[in-house]
């Protein structure tokens, strides 16, 4: 008998038949293996289900909507949980500015309820049509506008969770504040799958800006830009999201630009303003004559198709990027935002040494820099060097007093690295509470571990094709 014949046995229809090979894998294309696929439809079967796994020792990967970036929802055995069928809008209630999600409602449909409401949930983690709510849990995710309205976590005030050995569980809810326990939300929060199955979460949301100003501010260079930066944080003006894409960024991005790009230009600040139309504007000419002092050229649409088109083509430079050599290898490094500018150059001065084409962009206002190198996928050599170059890149957000990661979380793909930035005693705590939570070490294990690699331990590094 097999694992699959069991389950059905004890979930019906809930079990898929056979296991469909999207679920083997996320964006990260890493090869996985499962058993079974389980789709639950209601968050007490996740917690069933839990149970039945934890009684047999089974392991359990839970899957949103497979965007993440650091192979997270990639199985190594056992069953993939995949929340799909949880998609129920459980309350919401807009002159509270609150709202309750399964955890499979996906990040766009969040995004248009609450807006149909004159009402905006911030966050906006690229992905936004397949990613889940949940998954966006679970990995805390950012994105642009994390710069003024914060990441996911921020918005989270309740979670209810399906714990080890598969009880559910609430803390928080409709209440915005709560210091009573140990904030065990927080704890959920960028757990990545190895704590506990987020099944709903209660939401804040906030009414929506009347007017939002985009404007992409050229720069001769990456001084140049990182100075602009600078002086807008030092002017203490409120901007929603301050992005910095280099020169390679750039070239790569200018052939479909909406706009024009200036000749001369190797360096692009993206900013926004907004609010009211009269404080939109207002924080609009600020961010102007701070990061415009010394521009090549600026170009700034007014009206919502030119803003839409500016963060599309913002939202699509990944793929142009992966489509200069057919791969790329994607790190989310983060740095103190006034050593940003070393952070980039770094990041070019290792792709030399390494002899790859490398280029960053990113959330620059909260130093969060996602550091790329090109490569092609067949070319073994060239992987190798990237792998290097990951290694030595990693070094560099350490030496910075920075993070391996600000937005993707550790997944399988830093496994090993979190010693680089903790001392012993964080990294025993941090297993301590995987321990707590799952004793077993079925939930997702193998992701966002704190111990180091042993030695001759290696992690392949993902290519994005
Ligand atoms: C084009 C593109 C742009 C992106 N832009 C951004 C960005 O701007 N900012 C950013 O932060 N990220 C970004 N990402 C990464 C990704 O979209 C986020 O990490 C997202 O939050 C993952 O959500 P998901 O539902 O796809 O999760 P998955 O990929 O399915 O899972 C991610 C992790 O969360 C766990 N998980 C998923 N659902 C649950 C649950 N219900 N309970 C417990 N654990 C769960 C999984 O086990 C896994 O460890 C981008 C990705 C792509 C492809």
């Amino acid at each position: 008998m097999t694992l699959e014949h069991d389950l059905r046995a004890a979930f019906g229809s809930a079990v898929e038949e056979g296991v469909p090979a999207h679920y083997l894998s996320d964006i990260s294309r890493l090869p996985g293996r499962a058993e079974a696929v389980v789709l639950p439809e209601s968050a007490e079967q996740v917690a069933e289900v839990l149970a039945w796994c934890y009684e047999r020792d089974v392991s359990i990967v839970p899957r949103g909507g497979g965007t993440g970036l650091a192979g997270g929802a990639v199985p190594a055995g056992g069953i993939v949980l995949a929340m799909d069928r949880l998609t129920r809008i459980r309350s919401f209630e807009p002159e509270l500015w609150r709202i309750q999600v399964e955890a499979g409602v996906t990040t766009w449909t969040l995004q248009r309820v609450a807006r149909e409401s004159g009402l905006m949930f911030a966050p906006d983690p690229g992905a936004l049509e397949q990613s889940q709510i949940g998954g966006n849990i679970a990995t805390n995710a950012g994105g642009p506008h994390a710069f003024k309205y914060g990441v996911v976590g921020d918005w989270v005030t309740g979670l209810e969770a399906a714990v080890p050995p598969g009880e559910l569980i609430r803390v928080g809810g409709a209440i915005r504040k709560d210091v009573a326990g140990y904030d065990l939300k927080r704890l959920l929060v960028g757990s990545e799958g190895t704590l506990g199955i987020i099944t709903a979460a209660w939401l804040k949301l906030l009414p929506a800006p009347d007017v939002v100003l985009p404007m992409a501010i050229f720069h001769r260079g990456l001084r140049e830009g990182c100075d602009a930066l600078l002086r807008v944080l030092g002017s203490g003006i409120l901007a929603t999201a301050l992005e910095l894409l280099d020169e390679e960024t750039l070239v790569t991005g200018a052939p479909t630009f909406p706009g024009g790009v200036p000749d001369g230009a190797r360096l692009l600040l993206m900013a926004e303003a907004d609010g009211s139309q009269a404080e939109a504007e207002r924080v609009q000419t600020e961010l102007l004559e701070a990061a415009g002092d010394g521009a090549l050229g600026v170009y700034a649409p007014r009206d919502r198709a030119g803003t839409e088109a500016l963060w599309r083509w913002r939202g699509g430079l990944g793929f142009a990027i992966i489509a200069r050599r057919g791969g790329a290898v994607a790190e989310d490094i983060v740095v103190p935002v006034d050593r940003v500018y070393e952070a980039m150059e770094g990041t070019a001065e290792i792709g030399r040494r390494h002899d790859l084409v490398a280029l960053c962009f990113g959330h620059a206002g909260d130093g969060n820099i996602h550091s790329t190198f090109l490569v092609s996928p067949d070319a073994d050599d060239e992987l190798r060097r990237a792998e290097a170059a990951v290694d030595d890149l990693f070094g560099l957000a350490v030496r910075l007093g920075g993070s391996i990661s600000g937005e993707h979380g550790l997944g399988v793909l830093k496994a090993g690295q979190l010693a680089r930035q903790w001392g012993a005693r964080p990294l025993a705590l941090h297993s301590e509470i995987k321990r707590i939570f799952d004793p077993k070490n079925l939930l997702n294990p193998g992701k966002k571990l704190a111990s180091p690699l042993a030695p001759g331990e290696r992690i392949p590094v993902a290519t994005r094709s």
